[in-house]
């Protein structure tokens, strides 16, 4: 049995939905079907979820949210007639309008999800489960055991359904939606929950490529990774699949495939847990994020004071910043901040780590780009990375920092923002051979 699931630009119009239905009616093992909000298309240049945000932003301002509100309504009423669906989704509008004055912002932005999965269900003929009723929250994370529990309760073996991505409920039963792109976690908890046979993650590319292809003309797609390999590329900036579905689907080692509702046998990315390369590819994947800011904090023998990082970690703490990375040497520690993070407290961040910490020395760098080249093969072959940073030095890169952990699959360089391009596609060049 299959579960799968379609994104936004998927089901953004009655176009797309009937492509759905066309990958639906070719095999009936997909039965267990997870939607997205409808998201962007040539003609709709704004998500659903995104203009469920703005009604939510007007409505609490108690400004004007008219506007917003007939876009929203207008596109879901285009779809239902287009493809003649019996489903009453005027009447659903009307209760959403009615709990506008009341309503959480949660239940508001997850209402795109829950209108789409209903037009998907009346159109495919396939039963409707609301993830309200067993997708379950504790403590700001899903609880798995007590969501399977509800979700076995309420299924019926074999049977076809149609399920909203997106949002769950908490204890009290309010709306709690998960992080943007979230449908993918549903879609992956599902799989696991019901031990599915492929997870099928439809969006509107044919796979994941090997790079950026902004970056990189005519990038290779990446046939086939595993699940670290693809936690590691989302965590350094890829955005084809939500970084934290990858963890449902691997602990049950379910294979789960990244495939194209426009192109659907133009093949795509299959996610498994081992997988046997050729030798000669030396990286799996190359992704990376600029604007990073590095604290390179110094003190004489600074790994037998534990005492002097926790007090550069509490002032970090204490102002909110997240700490992207802790690369250690024996005399100095780095952190790595996202610039956007820092800005406007950079000055007293570091007047604190001067006066708290009894620090020999600190720096600071700006602009810096954060490139993984990601592989499994890293790990067994560390040399590799000397490959890659010999023809980075030949290309007169200037690599400002690289980490690499023993067991690690990935390697990453830090090079300035204005290198950044330049630095992917000589990786690229180099380790993949284009
Ligand atoms: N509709 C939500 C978003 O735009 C969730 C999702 O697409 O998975 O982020």
């Amino acid at each position: 049995m299959k579960v799968v699931k379609f994104g936004g630009s998927s089901v953004a119009d009655s176009e797309q939905f009937a492509k759905v239905k066309a990958i639906i009616d070719e095999d009936d093992q997909r039965k267990v079907v997870v939607v997205s909000a409808a998201g962007k298309s040539v003609a709709e240049k704004i998500k659903i979820t995104d203009l469920l945000i703005s009604l939510d932003k007007l409505r609490l301002n108690n400004s004007d949210y008219s506007e917003v509100l007939n876009k929203i309504v207008e596109r879901f009423v285009r779809i239902k007639n287009n493809l003649h669906i019996n489903f009453d989704i005027e009447n659903e509008i009307s209760n959403i309008e009615n709990n506008l004055k009341s309503c959480t912002s949660d239940y508001l932005i997850s209402r795109g999800e829950y209108l789409t999965a209903h037009l998907m269900a009346a159109y495919l003929g396939f039963r409707f489960i609301d993830s309200a009723d067993f997708m379950i929250f504790s403590n700001g994370e899903i609880d798995m055991s007590a969501t399977a529990d509800k979700f076995m309760n309420i299924y019926q073996n074999n049977e076809t359904i149609v399920v909203p991505g997106f949002y769950g409920s908490n204890k009290n039963g309010d709306i709690q939606l998960m992080q943007r792109g979230g449908s993918d976690i549903s879609g992956a908890i599902l799989a696991n929950i019901l031990d599915a046979d492929l997870y099928e993650n439809w969006t509107d590319v044919s796979g994941i490529l090997m790079a950026d292809p902004r970056i990189v003309s005519k990038c290779k797609r990446i046939d086939s990774l595993t699940y670290g390999e693809l936690q590691e590329l989302s965590y350094m900036g890829f955005n084809v699949f939500q970084e934290e579905a990858v963890q449902p689907v691997r602990i049950k080692n379910i294979p789960t495939k990244i495939l194209n509702t426009n192109h659907p046998h133009s093949g795509g990315t299959l996610v498994v847990d081992k997988i046997k390369r050729d030798d000669k590819q030396l990286i799996t994947g190359i992704a990376g994020k600029k604007n990073y800011t590095i604290i390179t904090v110094k003190k004489y023998q600074l790994n037998k004071h534990i005492e002097i990082l926790q007090k550069v970690l509490s002032i970090f703490q204490k102002h909110h910043l997240a700490v992207d990375s802790v690369p250690s040497g024996t005399d100095s520690f780095r952190f790595m901040l996202q610039q956007s993070e820092v800005k406007g407290i950079l000055q007293l961040v570091m007047s604190e780590l001067k006066n708290n910490c009894n620090l020999d020395e600190f720096s600071v760098n700006d602009n810096i780009a954060l490139i993984a080249a990601v592989s499994t093969q890293l790990s067994s072959r560390p040399a590799i990375a000397g490959r890659i940073m010999s023809f980075l030095d030949k290309s007169l890169i200037n690599i400002r920092l690289v980490i690499q952990e023993g067991s690690d699959m990935k390697i990453v360089f830090g090079v300035s923002n204005s290198d950044y391009e330049r630095t992917i596609s000589n990786i690229y060049k180099n380790a993949v051979g284009q």
